[in-house]
């Protein structure tokens, strides 16, 4: 099993020892992003540790999961005091903390706790695991070294955590482990229905126009092995939706047949972020790279300047059956 960094042991001691601690998830963040930072703020709140929860941006409130305990503690990073320790979770490069790299950078140390491939340990004290599907999933292996009792309220957040980055228990990355740590996190407290129900069976009106529109325009290219479609600015207005809300969407263009990637657009502002999804082992995490993005060889992601137009032109070439591949 291939790990960055040093091993369980230290993580939990710069964690148990610190007088203060931020917990930060990546930029736009996803059920794993959130779900790991509420968990771990909850398991380090047992343990007697100050603890601020914080986004990385304040202006996109991951409000899909408001339903998690401890939500409510989230604070924007801004006008934070620089804490002891700033738990970076889920977060491959400094960067891709956004408004908080400021307060990760100020903090006396930095700790990383990620699943990504690409994590640069960019922290103090990193631990890394690719192998895991989420990182919620190396968070609830790390309580019992940090000596913290799962609660309830931990194993729904590491749940929710697993639950996303897996695709409902469905991706490449689902294995045996997932599956056994799934059914700890439910032997703690953790409820299945009420988990899935409240992330995937709670979309708003405006929601539904969006994911309406998305269906709508799934276009089919590179000789049938791609298919991706598109949210903008203006299907916001028209909705009356949140960008928040498209966060699941590129789940249903992956459900169309036969291709082996697809993508969503989703474009504000003048710049567009770009969510890819491979189907059958085309590692598109190095493709997203190449447009100064990350991710998983499955799942990954990349923003771009420029048009809708700009950003689907020089994608498709690089994608199976484009004619740059
Ligand atoms: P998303 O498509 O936003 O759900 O992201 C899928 C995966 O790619 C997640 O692991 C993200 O952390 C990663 N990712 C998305 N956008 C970027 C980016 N701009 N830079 C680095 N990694 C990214
Ligand atoms: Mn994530
Ligand atoms: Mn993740």
């Amino acid at each position: 099993m291939r790990r960055i960094g040093v091993d369980a042991a230290a993580v939990s001691e710069a964690l148990r020892g610190a007088r203060s601690v931020v917990v930060c998830g990546h930029v736009n963040p996803d059920g794993d992003a959130v779900g790991s930072v509420l968990g771990a703020t909850l398991a380090l709140q047992s343990l007697g540790v100050e603890v601020v929860p914080t986004l990385a941006d304040a202006k996109a409130a991951p409000v899909l999961y408001a339903f998690l305990p401890g939500f409510p503690l989230l604070q924007a990073a801004e006008g934070l005091e620089p804490p002891e320790v700033f738990l970076a979770l889920d977060v491959p490069s400094l960067p891709r903390l956004g408004a908080a790299e400021g307060l990760a950078r100020a903090s006396s140390r930095i700790v990383v706790i990620d699943h990504h491939p690409d994590n640069g340990s960019f922290g103090a004290v990193n631990w890394a695991d690719p192998t895991a599907a989420a990182t919620g999933q190396t968070l609830w292996r790390l309580l019992p070294s940090l000596g913290v009792k799962p609660t309830p309220e931990i194993a729904r957040c590491c749940y929710v955590a697993l639950m996303t980055d897996t695709g409902r228990f469905s991706y490449g990355n689902t294995d045996a482990d997932v599956f056994r740590d799934a059914a700890e996190m439910v032997s703690a407290g953790a409820d299945p229905f009420h988990t899935y129900t409240a992330t995937y069976e709670s979309q708003s009106a405006a929601a539904m126009r969006l994911l309406g529109l998305v269906l709508s325009r799934v276009t089919i290219a590179n000789g049938g092995l791609v298919a991706y479609s598109w949210v903008t600015d203006g299907d916001l207005d028209e909705t009356h939706g949140i960008m928040a809300e498209t966060e699941n969407l590129v789940d249903v263009v992956r459900t169309v047949g036969g291709v082996d990637a697809v993508f969503l657009v989703k474009c504000a502002e003048g710049s567009c972020r770009v969510s890819l999804r491979s189907k059958t082992g085309t590692d598109i995490g190095e493709i997203a790279r190449r447009f100064g993005g990350g991710g998983h060889a499955a799942a990954a992601g990349f923003t771009a300047e420029g048009s809708l137009d700009d950003v689907v032109g020089s994608l498709l070439p690089l994608l199976p059956g484009g004619d740059g591949e």
